[in-house]
């Protein structure tokens, strides 16, 4: 008997001759062949009882995750054109994409690529055998549009006009001035999101607009607290097209700020600054176009885009007060809150006191790409990771045990998932290694300098003084 990961049950004797490429190519045939159909009991025989389907445009132009076969079924009918027309579908090839057990486990995952009416996809299945019968269903598959045909990425521009008859800085003045005229998607905001979008439809060919209500693109990082480095390793937040400069593995604020305002110009991106979107857009369903009013730089501009995207963000605005000399209590106790904790030592705040009410949860940061951490359902995934919950904590367990002794409350995320259950769950509770192992220095250098106070809301007190920061 074998212990299936996925399910978490035993299962009858896998042969350890199979074939992961025989069960993949077999399952994937029923399935395309059950979408070509509509042949709804075969599409239901191919998914687990508690299985996911995650659709990203393929079926309809929303994203949406269903849960078991019912669900999926009846979404599928729903959309019976669209999932009628998917042809060319075949197991992918490519490095970590081909068929393939996932590790110590007798689950068989691959990646496909198929054709919709529309474009090209990219899809991904995991596969556990039926405890009774053994026979492969899927766990998760996950199809994605990746490609719109007419619109497909062009790729870098070749540089050369009308011939040579033609400078490269005309043929951007003309460019710029036509789409600032007359965008087809306006996007409000040009951080991480509205810049990657951007320079994603400039590949597709669609005209864009970027409207940034600061100065300097790039800005929103430069008005940050002054000690602010990446919490997470460069390579998890590259961006399209463009890798990193030569930048710190945990870039400053100031470096992340200019390597977009920098980004922006070699990619000739389209961007207002200075500009943001005038009370209330109205949209002309006849014509398919938005009017917006846009202040760009006091002076009011009209434009009629198709789509208006909002990049703006989700986190709180900037508060720069000056803390140098006062006793500060900082509520919270996330990365942001370890960060500006230290920062309030560093510039000399009498004394930083930390709130914690409920525990924090500590952790790792994960390598995996961004296709493949897309193609698990979060559900699916959370599944998975409070299975695994013992052996992903064992890294982190010195960390752990200084932040516990200095008098931290620390949780695993929503049922030992960890940072990534929170962040889904919560957007908030979860803070990364990078900033709290100094933290957790400073924390432990004076046990005398934590104070516990017991109330009905268990809030906790850790305290830092300003001595701790000649220990840096
Ligand atoms: C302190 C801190 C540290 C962080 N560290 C990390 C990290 O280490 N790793 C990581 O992956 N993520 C980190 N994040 C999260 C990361 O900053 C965001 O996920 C990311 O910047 C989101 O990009 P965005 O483009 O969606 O939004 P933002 O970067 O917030 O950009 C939104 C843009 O929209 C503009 N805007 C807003 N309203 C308007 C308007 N009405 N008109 C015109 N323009 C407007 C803003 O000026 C801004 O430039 C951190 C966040 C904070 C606050």
């Amino acid at each position: 008997m074998y212990l299936n990961h996925h399910h978490g049950t035993h299962l009858p004797h896998i042969p350890m001759d199979i074939d992961p490429t025989d069960v993949a190519s077999a399952w994937l045939r029923r399935f395309s062949s059950s979408l070509t159909l509509l042949d709804l009991p075969q599409i239901a025989s191919c998914i687990h009882e508690d299985g996911f389907l995650r659709d990203i445009l393929v079926f309809s132009w929303s994203n949406r995750t269903l849960a078991g076969p019912a669900k999926i079924i009846s979404y599928l009918e729903a959309a019976r054109s669209a999932a009628a027309a998917i042809t060319s579908v075949k197991l992918d090839t490519r490095m970590y994409l081909s068929p393939d057990f996932d590790a110590g486990t007798t689950t068989v995952s691959s990646g496909f690529t198929f054709e919709s009416a529309v474009g090209s996809g990219q899809g991904y299945f995991s596969l556990t055998p039926e405890e009774t019968t053994g026979e492969w269903r899927a766990m998760s598959v996950f199809m994605m549009l990746s490609d719109i045909r007419g619109h497909e990425e062009g790729g870098p521009e070749e540089g050369v006009y009308g011939e040579y008859t033609i400078a490269w800085g005309e043929i951007i003045r003309e460019r710029r001035a036509r789409i600032e005229r007359d965008p087809y998607v306006l996007i409000v905001g040009a951080g991480q999101t509205g810049l990657n979008m951007a320079a994603r439809f400039k590949q597709m060919d669609i005209p864009t607009l970027i409207v940034e209500k600061n100065a300097q693109i790039g800005d929103n990082w430069r008005q940050r607290y002054p000690t602010l480095t990446l919490h997470t390793v460069k390579k998890f937040t590259e961006m399209l097209y463009q890798p990193y400069p030569n930048l710190a593995t945990f870039a400053a604020k100031d470096k992340v700020g200019q390597w977009l305002h920098q980004y922006a110009g070699s990619d000739d991106l389209v961007v207002l600054t200075s500009s943001y979107p005038l009370p209330t857009p109205t949209y002309d369903a006849a014509a398919k176009r938005w009017t917006v009013g846009i202040n760009h730089e006091g002076t009011p501009v009209t434009i009629h885009p198709a789509h208006i995207v909002l990049a703006t963000g989700i986190m709180g605005a900037p508060n720069g007060a000056a803390f140098s000399g006062h006793r500060v209590i900082v509520v919270g106790a996330g990365s942001s809150s370890a960060d500006i904790c230290q920062d309030l030592v560093v510039q000399g705040a009498a004394s930083v006191t930390m709130v914690q009410r409920s525990s924090t949860c500590v952790g790792m940061a994960i390598e995996v790409s961004d296709f493949k951490a897309e193609v698990t359902p979060y559900l699916l995934a959370k599944r998975v990771m409070s299975m695994h919950e013992e052996e992903a904590w064992e890294a982190e367990k010195e960390t752990h045990r200084g932040l516990r002794e200095a008098g931290m409350k620390l949780n695993m995320g929503p049922d030992g998932a960890g940072t990534l259950g929170l962040a889904r769950e919560r957007f908030g509770g979860t803070a990364f290694n990078a900033c709290f192992s100094q933290v957790c220095r400073w924390l432990n250098a004076s046990q005398d300098s934590v104070s516990h106070l017991t109330s009905r809301d268990e809030i906790h007190l850790l305290t830092f003084s300003r001595a701790r920061r000649r220990l840096r």
